[in-house]
């Protein structure tokens, strides 16, 4: 290899091809994460999904529900909690939603295993 403008040429030409394969591979990821999320959402509640794909729409069943045992640890430190019907935030102690009038449950604060 040369030394020089033609290398400085040659390694322009590098970067710029690297950041198209970066932007097309972003696009693919982005692409597959939109299909993965498709799907979940179409099959979340399907039982007979094939056992490749159910062991990967459980887990995230699991972690979405962790994320809503995080958000109610989150807010009963702020004195809150949310009710499970419409998403209104309330006092921690109430017995019933003041928006939809829902009869709210024991809040979920046991993380699950994954
Ligand atoms: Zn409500």
């Amino acid at each position: 290899m040369a030394w020089g403008p033609k290398k400085d040429a040659v390694s322009a030409e590098v970067k710029s091809i690297e950041l198209s394969l970066k932007q097309v591979e972003d696009a693919k990821t982005d692409m597959i994460y939109q299909l993965g999320e498709l799907y979940y959402e179409s099959n979340k509640d399907n039982e007979s999904i094939d056992d490749i794909y159910k062991e990967k729409v459980d887990t995230i069943k699991k972690l979405e529900y962790n994320c809503k045992v995080w958000n109610n640890r989150k807010l009963k430190t702020q004195g809150l909690r949310m009710c499970e019907n419409c998403g209104n935030t309330l006092p921690y102690d109430s017995s019933f939603c003041n928006k939809c009038g829902y009869k709210l449950q024991a809040v979920s604060e046991e993380l699950v295993i994954i």
